[in-house]
């Protein structure tokens, strides 16, 4: 099982976090229309909105608020879907690609909103390179563009060739690639504590260390169990993403696959920093295992590299990502890695985000496959309104295609994680 234990001591995000208070874990009963299980951007993201529209909220969470993949991802926010949009098109169709563009807009500019609205200090930087690690792609790279252009009107697409990148980047490891203006990257955990600080403020009451170890139905209501309460509920959201483990069903199960990914932070670099990524946006490369990596307000390098199938995190973390670091970026072999800190998070057969209702009033949303900055918190709206019994999105999202992984939920380990180290074994041809 993928345990979440709290949020990981040597992360530079709990280092430089807003202080948040602690909330007391759930003892005894408590009554609320709706119950949310997990405390990162999708349960808040919902119980925000539920509370803000006057609901009942309850959020269960097994450890601390943004302590699973919300607090210790690569905060580099992606726009579009996790899908790219000619994919979509060929799988359902134009007028749902559309539908699901015009989502991913509509969660861009919800997250901003938020981020202002709340007044939430995460450090909120614009663009985000794609970066080539392959040479030859070129091509594919201008055939996004115009079509992004042409057929979705999106002009925030710009290519860079390979010697500008490398001005920018302050590394020629990179054969060109292109910018995203509509992206961006920000302090992940902070972003999270400030929506568990506005759904609060709104009204929503949040259990820390409070395990949802199974839910039943009882008469009209679904009861929740942990082990020091239980929650009655009319309605139950199970947003726990690659930490879910078996509690949204077999089928969820089947389809949504923890793995985990890795991150450090430099020392604060002096000069050298302003030779690394002059422009300030995030980066993210065309590895199938992705380097993403940013320069924070203090002139580290934050970088993620690497990832595992299996629980628990390689034992020299710090050297694991260290190593792909220095793939990118040789030069700085010399320099302190201060911090480095791992994280789960669910991935989907096509990589799509598992949004469902799984029986009456029970809906889960897993399985974003490293896209959740923008999304989630979108989803969590997506969720509540559901909840409200508003919205169209669910009904879109739910047509999104999610097989099982092969092999069953015994075979599927084995199977899968040949196929992905297949992948990642193509990344250093
Ligand atoms: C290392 C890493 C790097 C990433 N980089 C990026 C990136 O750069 N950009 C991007 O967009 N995405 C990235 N992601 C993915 C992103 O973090 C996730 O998609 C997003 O955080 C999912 O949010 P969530 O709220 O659904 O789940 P989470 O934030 O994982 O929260 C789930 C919560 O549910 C709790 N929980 C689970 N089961 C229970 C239970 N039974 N009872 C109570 N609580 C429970 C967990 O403790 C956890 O706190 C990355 C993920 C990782 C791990």
């Amino acid at each position: 099982m993928f345990a979440n234990t709290g949020h990981p001591a040597d992360s530079w995000y709990l280092a430089t976090a807003h202080g948040f208070a602690p909330c007391e874990p759930l003892a005894g009963e408590a009554r609320a229309d709706v119950c949310v299980v997990g405390a990162g951007y999708t349960g808040l993201g919902a119980a925000l909105e539920l509370a803000r529209r006057g609901a009942s909220v309850v959020v269960l969470e097994a450890a601390q608020v943004g302590s699973g993949g919300s607090g210790r991802n690569g905060g580099q926010m992606h726009m579009g879907q996790r899908n790219d949009q000619a994919w979509l098109e060929k799988r359902l169709g134009r007028d749902d690609a559309l539908a699901l563009w015009r989502m991913a807009l509509d969660a861009r500019a919800h997250l901003l909103g938020l981020i202002a609205e709340h007044g939430i200090e995460c450090d909120f930087v614009p663009g985000l390179i794609h970066a080539r690690h392959k040479p030859g792609d070129e091509a594919e790279d201008l055939e996004h563009i115009a079509f992004m252009a042409e057929r979705y009107g999106y002009d925030q697409l710009e290519p860079i060739g390979r010697e500008a990148l490398a001005h920018d980047l302050g590394t020629d490891v990179y054969h060109g690639g292109y910018v995203d203006r509509g992206g961006g990257h920000l302090h992940p955990l902070n972003l999270a504590l400030g929506l568990a600080r506005a759904a609060q403020g709104a009204g929503a009451v949040i259990h820390e260390w409070s395990r949802a170890l199974d839910w039943r139905r009882e008469g009209g209501t679904i009861v929740v169990e942990t082990a020091g309460g239980r929650v009655r509920c009319d309605q139950l959201l199970l947003s726990g993403d690659g930490y879910l483990d078996r509690l949204a069903g077999a089928a969820a199960t089947a389809r949504v696959m923890p793995i985990n990914n890795f991150i450090l932070a430099t020392e604060p670099l002096g000069g050298r920093a302003e030779t690394i990524i002059r422009s300030g946006a995030a980066v993210a490369d065309s590895r199938f295992v992705i380097n993403y990596f940013r320069k924070s307000p203090d002139g580290r390098l934050i970088f993620g590299g690497g990832e595992n199938y299996r629980p628990g995190f390689p034992s020299d973390l710090r050297g694991f990502v260290r190593r792909h670091m220095l793939k990118v970026y040789p030069d700085l072999a010399g320099v302190a890695v201060t911090h480095a800190w791992g994280g789960t998070l669910g991935i989907t057969v096509h990589r799509s985000p598992y949004v469902r209702e799984l029986a009456p009033g029970v809906r889960v949303a897993a399985g974003y496959s490293g896209q959740g900055v923008m999304l989630g918190p979108w989803f969590g709206k997506v969720l509540a309104d559901a909840c409200l019994g508003e919205g169209e999105d669910l009904a879109l999202l739910s047509r999104l295609p999610v097989p099982p992984f092969p092999g069953g939920r015994l075979l599927r380990w084995p199977l899968t994680v040949a196929g992905l180290s297949w992948y990642a074994l193509r990344d250093r041809l």
